[in-house]
């Protein structure tokens, strides 16, 4: 028997590696045999996590079989999945994301719930099996809630992720705030990508009947280091839109020290779309976005209404 793969969004962030890793963990001690694996190329905050503990990042696959059996984490899109995920067998999904493009044929386990992250929906689920968290998959669940949460500050955490990540940081023996600080600014190193590979690196594409765009994030301790390269960026954008066929492309810069965005965002009807999400007037195709950090909670709801 092949075993169940399972696996997080493609531009895989931290908490898609992270979560499916600590599934295959939990699962296994369940008796099971799932086997983690990555859509995409690890990010350098990820690779920290892993160097930190030691671990080698999950194979990395590019489609998978029809029938193949999957488990999918920290997504349900099938858009922002596998190549071939639209035949394969879901077996069930744990997610913290709406749902959308998403289907299936045969009944499933599905655990979603509005957290800031999809690892403490695993805590959870590793304390209703009553199976114990161990130091490896306790450091996997902080960093991903760390990641998706900017330390706790991202409008996005909740009660269960507060309590969750002090759990875990314990039975971890981390800090959060010095390893979450080391671990968010290892993500921060950007000089040696290209700026097609800065727009890639976690980038989510939405399609809507008669429009698609995509809202890229990248995090920073300076959007003015980014900014050197705005006009390089700017074209690389263009030419992802022309050859997607996208309405729009929101590039978000995201300040993980003072919690804001600058955004770029390029498009037929960028200044108008942008106007009325948030209010603020593009210049030269930018906008500052006060206090928005979060694609789940600010950029995307406030942009799919008005596209
Ligand atoms: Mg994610
Ligand atoms: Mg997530
Ligand atoms: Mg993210």
């Amino acid at each position: 028997m092949k075993p169940i793969l399972v696996f997080g969004h493609k531009n895989p962030d931290t908490d898609s590696i992270c979560s499916s890793m600590v599934y295959e963990i939990l699962d296994r001690k369940n008796g099971g045999e799932t086997k983690a694996v990555r859509l995409g190329e690890i990010n350098k905050e990820t690779k920290y996590v892993l160097d930190y503990l030691e671990e080698k990042a999950p194979e990395l696959i590019e489609k998978i079989e029809e029938g193949q059996q999957v488990f999918l984490v920290d997504h349900n899109s099938f858009n922002q999945s596998v190549e071939g995920i639209e035949n394969a067998n879901i077996l069930g999904v744990i997610d913290h994301h709406r749902i959308a493009n998403f289907e299936t044929s045969e009944p499933l386990y599905y655990n979603a719930k509005p957290y800031g992250c999809t690892t403490t929906i695993l805590f959870e689920e590793f304390k209703q099996l009553n199976q114990p968290i161990e130091k490896k998959e306790a450091v996997l669940m902080a960093s991903a809630i760390i990641s998706d949460t900017l330390l706790l500050k991202s409008p996005t955490t909740t009660k269960q992720d507060k309590e969750a990540l002090e759990e875990l940081a314990s039975i971890a023996q981390i800090d959060v705030h010095t390893y979450g600080l080391e671990m968010l600014k290892a993500g921060t190193d950007l000089d040696d990508y290209s700026c097609e590979e800065l727009i890639n690196l976690d980038a989510k594409q939405f399609d809507k009947e008669n429009t698609s765009f995509v809202i890229s994030q990248i995090n920073t301790v300076s959007i003015e280091d980014i900014l050197k390269r705005e006009e390089e960026l700017k074209v690389v954008i263009q030419k992802q839109i022309e050859e997607k066929k996208l309405d729009l492309f929101v590039f978000a810069i995201t300040d993980i020290l003072n919690s804001n965005s600058e955004i770029i965002a390029l498009g037929k009807n960028a200044k108008d779309v942008i106007k009325k999400a948030f209010g603020e007037i593009l210049q030269n195709d930018k906008a500052f976005l006060e206090g928005v950090v979060s694609r789940k909670k600010q950029l995307l709801p406030n942009i799919d209404k008005n596209i």
